[in-house]
């Protein structure tokens, strides 16, 4: 892995915060940190699609499509509850 500033050798770095873990969690993308220019970012493995990357992102379509669930069950519920006294 690179720098995309500087083109240096990048380290792997831990998450700072709840998001990035997350993001961590359900993608193939892990936090690095560059020595030379202090660039701090997450980048996609190359091959990350060769082990375990078609069930990262099938996992990340189903937990996309529980939120937009959660969410319309929570619209509907709001609606009823909003016509109903
Ligand atoms: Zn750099």
């Amino acid at each position: 892995m690179v720098c995309p500033q500087c083109g240096e050798h990048l380290h792997r770095s831990h998450s700072r915060n709840f998001s990035e873990s997350f993001i961590k969690k359900i993608t193939s993308y892990k936090s690095y940190r560059c020595s030379e220019c202090g660039w701090r970012g997450m980048v996609a493995p190359v091959n990350s699609s060769a082990k375990g990357g078609r069930w990262r992102s099938v996992l990340m379509w189903v937990v996309g499509l529980i939120i937009a669930l959660m969410i319309g069950i929570y619209a509907v519920y709001d609606l009823q509850s909003s016509v109903i006294p």
